[in-house]
């Protein structure tokens, strides 16, 4: 009997192939022309924020700024699948030259300070995480949680460095709204993007890796 425990209905993404349900609760994403699978979605999340995608040229400020859009939106899945092209090769080369010496790595897109207030985070939040380094990028491989202990891979050196937070990059939440709501899962995963807050206040780089062996 089919009825109601039917096979669900799914189609491939347009973008990687994998097939995705198209039920109500499905959690894929319609972009311009399309509709492309929540894994997919994940890959740009945090990286493609609205500069960045204004600066591709896929749309005006203007618009992004009046409208408070989610700029995927507005992408078309051919734009969308040569960008997750790039990330794939760029993901592959890092593996290859990192995969055999850590079982975890993210490659660092972005750096940034923060200093946030005891209003926003609460006092011991405040404390623990003042003049604290964050940093975004793509989880290459394996996972980072909470509490991990990494290390900084800059210029050929290791320096230790412990996890004080993991924030996946989700949705169009910001990262100072994700840090003041404090409901973030602590953990992220390959192939999502994440901001680490690092125990440090200096001595990381744009493109330099943060690893687990
Ligand atoms: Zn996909």
């Amino acid at each position: 009997m089919m009825g109601l425990f039917g096979k669900k209905k799914t189609e491939p993404c347009p973008v990687c192939g994998r097939e995705m349900d198209s039920g109500i609760l499905s959690n894929s994403k319609a972009v311009a022309d399309g509709i492309i699978c929540h894994d997919c979605e994940l890959m740009l999340r945090g990286k493609f924020d609205v500069e960045t995608i204004v600066e591709f040229g896929f749309f005006d400020i203007n618009d992004v700024k009046e409208k408070r859009h989610d700029p995927l939106r507005y992408m078309t899945v051919g734009q969308i699948k040569s960008l997750i092209e790039k990330l794939r090769e760029t993901q592959a080369k890092a593996v290859a030259d990192f995969g055999g010496t850590y079982r975890s790595f993210l490659t660092a897109d972005e750096v940034f300070m923060i200093t946030p207030k005891a209003t926003e985070v609460g006092l011991k939040r405040a404390k623990e995480m003042k003049n604290k380094l964050v940093v975004r990028g793509l989880v290459q491989s394996g996972s980072f949680c909470k509490g991990d202990a990494a290390v900084i891979v800059h210029d050929g050196n290791e320096i230790p460095v412990t996890v004080l937070d993991v924030i996946p990059c989700e949705g169009v939440v910001d990262f100072k709204t994700s840090l003041q709501s404090n409901m973030h899962k602590k953990e992220a995963a390959a192939d999502t993007n994440a901001w680490l807050i690092l125990d440090v206040s200096s001595g990381v780089k744009d493109g330099d890796l943060i690893a687990i062996r």
